[in-house]
């Protein structure tokens, strides 16, 4: 298959590159699309054999379902049976970096919630995803556009090295504001009320949320390995994800003794670093990949996949991060890395 990219700047500059983007989804292809978290990788959301179409593009199990994007959040309630707590996230967060796990309604198929009865609904702030969803009047099915496995992308270059040939469209929108995924929650119940438990962690933060929900449950798949056989809340938690091909290892220790025991390493073995600014001049350059201020979680989460990439390109054979914090945005920074790190946590 020809992909075709197309590079857009202001959305209201593109009108027929959107219009030919629109026109393929609505024809049953595939559309790569810039969100504000990654790039997703987009579909019909009510056409089974798009969702198929999909899975065989990432290579992904088709037991792990699909995200379906809308324009305007109250269009949720074609697809899903909404509340009034889904109403008060809505407002509260949306457009952005929320999806919200609801029962679906019969116009989604099977195929893509990955035969779930619930689907996940999120309305992207990002004016290209925003133009695209309104120029092909249909709720469009997308996880992240990269092949099953690899980090998420988070410009078109990593999705180009991923899915050329596999999908029609790719649409560049430069860089991903945010670098990580959405924030997933399930809208639950039990004899005390409603509650909601944190299936993915992300931008929007657990303490944000309570701020709109009281009771805020952190699933276990977020934070723990899973035991053999066990199935987490999310599908997409059980699979390896994110992964470098070279193992990578967490540092948990004092700031002095991980910034000695680094330097040690570098002298001893061909390694990757991903290192907090303080500490970039105190190591040597070679395969360094400074990832923002150690304070400055944004520009951590906003380089993360990147430089995963890039680190899975070096000659090291072993790649060094930090273990974050797991409060604030850290938390979905600790989920992402402990993952790519098949839980590997080194104390220093
Ligand atoms: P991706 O955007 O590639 O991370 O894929 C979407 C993720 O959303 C999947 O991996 C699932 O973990 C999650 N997801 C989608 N639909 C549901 C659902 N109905 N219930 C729970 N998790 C879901
Ligand atoms: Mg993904």
């Amino acid at each position: 298959m020809q992909t075709k990219v197309f590079r857009i700047t202001d959305p209201s500059l593109a009108g027929a590159e959107l219009q030919e983007a629109a026109d393929i989804l609505r024809a049953g292809g595939l559309v790569v699309f810039p969100t504000e978290t990654v790039y997703g990788l987009g579909g019909n959301g009510l056409s089974h054999e798009a969702a198929e179409k999909i899975y065989a593009a990432k290579g992904r199990p088709s037991d792990n379902p699909l995200i379906i994007h809308i324009h305007d959040p109250a269009e949720a309630d074609k697809y899903a049976v909404t509340d009034q707590l889904y109403n008060r996230l809505a407002a509260a967060f949306m457009p952005g970096p929320l999806t919200v796990i609801l029962p679906k309604r019969d116009c989604i198929p099977y195929a893509t919630t990955g035969g779930l009865d619930t689907v996940a609904v999120r309305c992207p702030d990002h004016p290209i995803a925003h133009a695209l969803l309104k120029a092909c009047r249909l709720p469009i099915a997308a996880p992240s556009a990269n092949l099953s496995g690899k980090p998420s992308p988070t410009c078109a270059e990593h999705v180009i090295s991923d899915l050329s040939g596999r999908v029609d469209i790719i649409i560049d929108g430069g860089e991903s504001d945010i670098g990580l995924e959405s924030t997933i929650v399930k809208i639950d119940r039990d004899e005390t009320g409603e509650y909601l438990t944190l299936l993915r962690p992300g931008a929007i933060t657990a303490d944000a949320l309570a701020c709109v929900c009281e009771r805020v449950v952190i699933a276990p798949a977020v934070l723990e390995q899973l035991k053999e056989g066990e199935r987490p809340l999310s599908p997409g938690m059980m699979y390896r994800h994110y992964a470098p091909t070279i193992p990578l290892v967490l540092l948990d220790g004092t700031p002095k003794d991980i910034l000695a025991f680094l330097k040690s390493e570098q002298e001893t073995k061909p390694c990757a670093i991903l290192c907090y600014d303080e500490e970039a001049t105190e190591l040597q350059h070679k395969n360094l990949f400074t990832v923002g201020a150690r304070e400055d979680l944004a520009t951590q989460a906003h380089t993360l996949f990147a430089h995963l990439r890039e680190a899975d390109k070096t000659d090291a054979r072993i790649i060094y991060a930090h273990l974050p914090p797991r409060d604030g945005l850290g938390l979905a920074l600790y989920n992402r890395l402990i993952r790519a790190a098949a839980h590997t946590i080194k104390k220093i």
